[in-house]
């Protein structure tokens, strides 16, 4: 009998977390929602002040732009890639957000989506080590997580990805591919390159999720993505330090016409509220929304197709500098059930400890 109840117990324990899976990802969405509710967002920086842990507590692209970006990679690639990338599209977009559902759970996981070019006296051309070794020679490993890895970070995903591609092992090559399309895009938003990432040092809470998740699933229909087919990049190196000096070059815009349309629009005027999922929320209004997204004048757009060019060419720089593997042999691989279970495992074993780590908040 006790036997019996315990085994119950134990399968409904099963069946909660697997539902808690899905709720993960819906509340990790939610999470980003709340940066439209400056409330809730000041509740939990009231909990945990933002500069305590400063990297736990970013958000991040939307779910949704993390996913079309990767996606709409696959169609810059040349011929002998695109039918490998094409048949695992779904794979490239569904595991396009893992870094950020990583980032609660895995240690040194979350300085990889960001970098504060502000926090280091002076960033300008030639000053911060590009590579990542200098780098820790002169501000030591801890001062760079601290303040974010991202561009370092696309190097080793980048060196990753090579390797994958000479050993021909298509569920690695599949993994870092998805991973490196995600710290590449993360690279090119204006608000991963500030200490202020989320308006809260110009009290504009909020504008993070704005930028990246409010406006991209408002006006993304209208977006041009047109990028052309992926280029060689001769120094990965470099072109990770472009996508983010190219991004701050945007921040200034990206704060101050949030600033002058508030001024001008008055705060009962720019949010309102929306039904999600049976959940009001307060959000950002539509007509705010517009005027803002008329304002930036197709940054997000720029940004957006600015990452999925960036994914593409460093996709394909990595085949390339891996000596040109003959993909279409790889492209019969199909993800076996234990490949499959292993997947399911992981991001069990990410969720497990999610929950732990929020139970010491
Ligand atoms: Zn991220």
């Amino acid at each position: 009998m006790f036997y019996q109840m315990y085994n119950c117990f134990i399968w409904l324990l099963i069946s909660a977390t697997i539902f808690f899976g899905s709720f993960v990802n819906g509340a990790s969405i939610r999470l980003e929602k709340t940066d439209s509710q400056p409330l809730k967002r000041q509740s939990v920086v009231n909990k945990q002040p933002a500069l305590s842990h400063p990297a736990e507590r970013r958000p991040s692209w939307g779910f949704y732009a993390h996913q079309q970006i990767n996606r709409l990679a696959v169609f810059t690639l040349p011929v002998d890639m695109m039918p490998f990338f094409k048949k695992h599209i779904s794979f490239l977009t569904d595991n396009a957000v893992n870094p950020d559902k990583r980032r609660y759970a895995v240690v040194g996981e979350a300085p990889r989506h960001f970098i504060d070019l502000d926090a280091y006296p002076d960033t300008s051309a030639t000053t911060l080590p590009r590579y990542y070794k200098d780098a820790t020679d002169r501000y030591g490993a801890d001062t760079l997580a601290l303040h974010g890895l991202v561009p370092w970070q696309i190097q080793l995903t980048k060196y990753q990805l090579t390797e994958a591609f000479k050993q021909r092992d298509v569920k690695r090559i599949l993994r870092v591919a998805a991973d490196l399309g995600h710290y590449i895009a993360d690279a090119n938003v204006p608000l991963h390159t500030t200490r202020n990432y989320n308006g809260q040092l110009t009290n504009q809470q909020g504008i993070h999720g704005f930028w990246e998740s409010r406006l991209p699933e408002m006006f993304s229909t209208d977006y041009d993505f047109l990028t052309g087919q992926a280029e060689y990049i001769e120094s990965p190196q470099k072109a990770a330090w472009r996508a983010v000096f190219n991004a701050n070059t945007a921040l200034d815009s990206v704060l101050r016409f949030e600033q002058q349309l508030t001024d001008e629009v008055g705060e009962t005027r720019k949010f309102g509220f929306e039904e999600r999922n049976g959940i009001t929320a307060k959000v950002y209004s539509a007509d705010f929304s517009r005027q803002y997204h008329e304002r930036l004048r197709g940054q997000v757009e720029r940004q957006m197709r600015a990452s999925v060019k960036m994914v593409g060419d460093f996709w394909y720089t990595c085949w390339v500098d891996a000596g040109q593997p003959d993909l279409r042999t790889l492209a019969n691989y199909q993800l076996t059930d234990q490949d499959q279970k292993e997947e399911v495992a992981e991001k069990k074993s990410w969720l497990k400890r999610l929950f732990s780590a929020r139970s010491e908040d």
